[in-house]
């Protein structure tokens, strides 16, 4: 039975890189592409990144229950879509949702074997760096997703799996150690 795999975490505390790493040394594995209503960010692609839709198909497509889970951040809407999850699960793959904790804790419910992972950041000022480092949001965004983050990582105890994204080596090693050893016992 293929797995899912749910990492979550405040907004640049690595979820993205970690994953993107992970997937270099284990390539069986899929990221569901989310959708989302916020804008493109410069170099990102339809269908590659998110699929970018706007506020009015994300809520019919919420209305017919195309999403497992879907929830608003900073003010847009970011959702799984179903389809993305259930053709890669078809095709025996274990999959990737890279999303936020609202989103984790409604997968949490409707798919309980799920094996979810939150990252967390060796301090606040460290994500406050790195999110400022990445560059791609405003100094208004930066600071409603670390207003958002401190709420995030109040939550992290709801989570088996911790792994903190120090130096990345060890936070790649730690998370594909949990990633095998899943996939090992649900063979
Ligand atoms: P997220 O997907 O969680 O929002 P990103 O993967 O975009 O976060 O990472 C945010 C920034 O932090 C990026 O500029 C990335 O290169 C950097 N970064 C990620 N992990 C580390 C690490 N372990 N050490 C230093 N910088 C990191
Ligand atoms: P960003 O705008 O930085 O791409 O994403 C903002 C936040 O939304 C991140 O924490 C990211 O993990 C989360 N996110 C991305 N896709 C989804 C999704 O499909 N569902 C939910 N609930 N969150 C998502």
């Amino acid at each position: 039975m293929p797995q899912v795999f749910v990492i979550t975490g405040p907004s640049g505390v690595g979820k993205g890189t970690l994953i993107r790493t992970l997937r270099e040394r284990m390539p069986e594995l899929e990221l569901a592409v989310s959708a989302t209503t916020r804008r493109p960010r410069a170099g990102e692609t339809q269908g590659e990144d998110y699929w970018f839709l706007t506020d009015e198909e994300f809520g019919e497509r919420a209305e017919r229950g195309e999403f497992v889970e879907h929830a608003e951040y900073s003010g847009r809407r970011y959702g799984t879509l179903r389809s993305e999850l259930e053709r890669r699960i078809g095709a025996g793959h274990p999959v990737v949702l890279e999303i936020e904790v609202q989103g984790a804790r409604q997968i949490r419910r409707t798919l309980p074997e799920a094996v979810q992972i939150f990252v967390a950041p060796p301090s606040a000022e460290v994500l406050r760096t790195r999110l400022v480092g990445r560059g791609t949001d405003d100094p208004e965004q930066v600071e409603d997703r670390l207003r958002t983050a401190r709420a995030e990582l109040a939550a992290q105890d709801e989570f088996a799996e911790v792994v903190v994204n120090d130096r990345l080596e060890d936070a790649v090693a730690k998370l594909e150690a949990i990633v095998r050893s899943a996939l090992h016992s649900s063979a």
